[in-house]
Formats: structure tokens, sequence, C-alpha cells
């Protein structure tokens, strides 16, 4: 890859890995669905928002799935919205990932005894990759989230593709 010398004030030449060309790309440029569930929703739009600034991290929301490759599940998942949280995950285009936000898409929350309507962690009809705890979690520990997600891309490779080691799993698992 040829880099401009006055951008690096060295030599013009880079020698890398090409895992770590794509990881590296991938995760800079993370562009996560622009959709919430209930009141964790307000502090993901927080983090978003001019005081957190995500866009720093080249963290940008988009508004389709077909163009977004993380899904932030902020909020209470019932199993009304459990159809349709799955179907938006399935429209996502691999590599997809998924950060579960706060403690109702993690366990179901404080409805975890007597919510009859609420699924009890989002794990069981997607799988997630970050789980981020609280009630709400603080914009700070979904930006702690984001930084353990690009660790996750960081280890990535595309002798053992993760798409192909989710249907292995998931194979495992039925
Ligand atoms: S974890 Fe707390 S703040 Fe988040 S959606 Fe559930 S009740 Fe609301």
């Amino acid at each position: 890859m040829n880099i401009p010398q006055d951008k690096t004030g060295e030599g013009g030449v880079i020698i890398t890995k090409l895992d770590d060309l794509l990881n590296w790309a991938r995760l800079t440029s993370l562009f996560p669905m622009g959709f919430g569930l209930a009141c964790c929703a307000i502090e993901m739009m927080g983090a978003y928002a001019s005081g957190y600034d995500l866009d720093r991290f080249g963290i940008i929301p988009r508004a389709s799935p077909r163009q977004s490759d993380v899904m932030i599940v902020a909020g209470t998942v019932t199993f009304k919205m459990a159809d349709r949280v799955r179907r938006l995950y399935e429209q996502m285009p691999e590599p997809r990932y998924v950060i579960s936000m706060g403690s109702c898409s993690n366990c179901g929350g404080p409805y975890w005894e007597h919510g009859y309507h609420v699924v009890k962690g989002v794990d069981r009809i997607i799988p997630v990759d970050v789980y981020v705890p609280g009630c709400p979690p603080r914009p700070e520990a979904l930006i702690g989230g984001f930084l353990r997600l690009q660790e996750i891309i960081r280890q990535e490779t595309i002798r053992d593709p993760r798409a192909v080691q989710q249907i292995m799993a998931r194979r495992m698992t039925n």
C-alpha cells in the first residue's frame, strides 16, 4: 500500500498481513443500525450526540439493516418484538455483530421474574458478541462495549470466517 511520504514522515511502503488490514478497516468503520426498543435507547442516543461523539471511533448509525454491521439491542425485547429483531438481524450482511445493551436485553432485567411478555435475554433469539451491563448503562459503558467489540474484530481471520464459525456453532447446539 502506497502512503504519501508527507503523511507518514517515513518511507512510502507499509507491509502488513491481509487479516490485519481487513480487521483494521472493519473495526474503524462500524455502522450500527439506528433502532432502539426502550429506555436504554435514550442512553444510546446520548452516546451518538456531541458530548460523547461516537463518530470519532468511526461509529456512524445507519438507517437500514442492509448497510449496518452492528445491531445494538437497547431495551426490553418483548415476545411481540422478538420476531422483528430476528428479521432485522437476518437482513444484515456478514460479518455482523450484536451488542446487548442493558439488563433487559441481557437477561430480562426488572421483568426477569414476572414479565410473562419479555424474552429473558436476546441471546435466545440471536447470537450476542458483547454484553453491556446496567439499567440503563451510561453512554461510557456503551463506548466500552464498542471497544470490546473492536478487540474481538481485531482477532478475526479470513481463514476461519465468523459466519462459518456461527453456522457450525448453531449446528452443534441443534
Ligand atoms: S435495562 Fe433498565 S433502562 Fe434499559 S430498557 Fe430495561 S428497564 Fe429500561
